[in-house]
């Protein structure tokens, strides 16, 4: 058995649906989620089975949705590793600061998860043109994986989105549009393209049931690297929310499979002051959010002012005991320097916010000096060169390096 898929519940109604169908949101409007067989997942494969397959996603596939082993989409994606920080977690008061590192993947964020597996799922199921509204890295990652499997992709991003993944998706021979708005406004044009075209399936955030899939993976790979159990707190930055609500998942699956105790992790969502819907609802005590108005940060892959699954991530902040908490543009840049010469780690923007909250959520008393936090960074500063400004002197070729100050 490669994969234990059952079928697809409604994320508010339980209402199931069939997983063998091209299946978008739920009659209820809200994500579908999969299930799995996980008796049957607990009986046919052990820790130590797992512990022996190559170091990819994939190695946990009997929890995700591909059928066939031949339909698998890969560029070698998972695995990333879980880093300390010393210098840098010493210096905030958190000496017990874990970074899972989502830099080092295929594309050079996170979002390569959700591709790999959604990409291999749609075209597992016939789909022929994927197409997407996005903030950059996930039309980046959905147009390298269409190529891969030979799919046609349809990409439309905000015009301010980081330049870089403009690039990739031309490189990738994506159809790709600018749009001078939100991710929403790009999301309304693709939506009304996909109505006109056969064979297209409409992957957005959450639209579709797998990218989630790909996305848990995350919380398998941090259970699996801590020895199969989890750290007391984990931090995420919060857009559409897909990475927290698959951390969620995975860790409820993990303790039906039996693999990992009873302790839950606080999870932690963290946004930008200038784009933080589900940190005010959270503050308010609201079961979703409300959109966010001139949504602008320079975490850009957190820029989403209204996420469909903000309730998914609201009860699992809550049932955890977690928090959700916004950070300054101005706080995170400077977390971003801090890391790098602490700890020779260079990330994204929205890992950095995380580092701005951890630091903040340790001031304030809320994280003791003897957590273990494990900080999600989703991306690889080198996708966002303009953050850090340089400012150095060009020396005439036959001049001189001064002495030290
Ligand atoms: C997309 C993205 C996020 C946010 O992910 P969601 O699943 O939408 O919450 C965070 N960081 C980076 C680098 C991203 O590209």
């Amino acid at each position: 058995m490669f994969s234990a898929l059952s079928h697809l519940d409604c994320s508010r109604t339980c209402e199931r649906y069939d997983a063998d169908q091209v299946q978008g949101v739920s009659a209820a409007g809200v994500p579908l989620l999969a299930r799995y067989d996980l008796e049957q997942v607990a009986r046919s494969v052990t820790r130590e089975e797992i512990a022996s397959r190559p170091p990819t996603l994939w190695r946990y596939h009997e929890v995700l949705p591909v059928r066939d082993r031949a339909n698998v989409v890969s560029l070698g994606e998972g695995m990333t590793p879980l880093t300390a920080l010393p210098r840098y977690g010493a210096a905030i008061g958190l000496p017990r600061l874990l970074m899972k590192d989502e830099g080092l993947i295929p594309t050079g964020s996170f979002k390569a998860r959700g591709a790999a597996v959604g990409v291999s799922r749609a075209y597992e199921l016939g789909v022929t043109g994927v197409a997407m509204p996005t903030n950059g890295n996930a039309g980046a990652a959905w147009a390298t994986y269409a190529a891969r499997a030979g799919l046609d992709c349809l990409i439309a991003m905000p015009v301010d989105a980081p330049s870089i993944t403009r690039t990739e998706c031309v490189a990738s021979g994506a159809e790709l549009y600018l749009v001078d708005g939100l991710i929403g406004d790009a999301g309304k044009l693709v939506n009304a393209a996909v109505g006109s075209r056969s064979g297209y399936q409409e992957v957005s955030t959450l639209k579709e049931p797998y990218r989630l899939e790909g996305k848990k993976t995350m919380g398998y790979e941090i259970a699996e690297q801590l020895g199969w159990r989890m750290p007391d707190v984990i931090v995420y930055p919060t857009g559409g929310g897909v990475g927290l609500i698959g951390i969620d998942k995975a860790i409820r699956e993990l303790q039906e499979l039996g693999w990992i105790g009873d302790k839950l992790p606080k999870l932690v969502a963290v946004q930008a002051e200038g784009c933080a819907p589900i940190v005010e609802a959270y503050e308010s005590g609201a079961e979703v959010s409300e959109p966010f108005p001139n949504a602008h940060t320079v975490a850009f892959g957190i820029t989403v002012p209204k996420a469909l699954g903000d309730f998914l991530v609201l009860d699992a902040v809550r049932r955890t005991d977690g928090t959700a908490i916004a950070v300054s543009d101005a706080d995170l840049l400077a977390e971003q320097r801090a890391l790098a010469s602490a700890d020779g780690a260079f990330i994204c923007p929205e890992g950095a916010a995380c580092m701005a909250a951890v630091k903040q959520l340790r001031e304030s008393g809320w994280l003791s000096g003897s957590d273990e936090v494990a900080v999600l960074n989703t991306g690889a500063g080198l996708k966002y060169p303009e953050t850090i400004p340089v400012d150095v002197s060009t020396l005439p070729v036959d001049g001189r390096i001064p002495d030290p100050a």
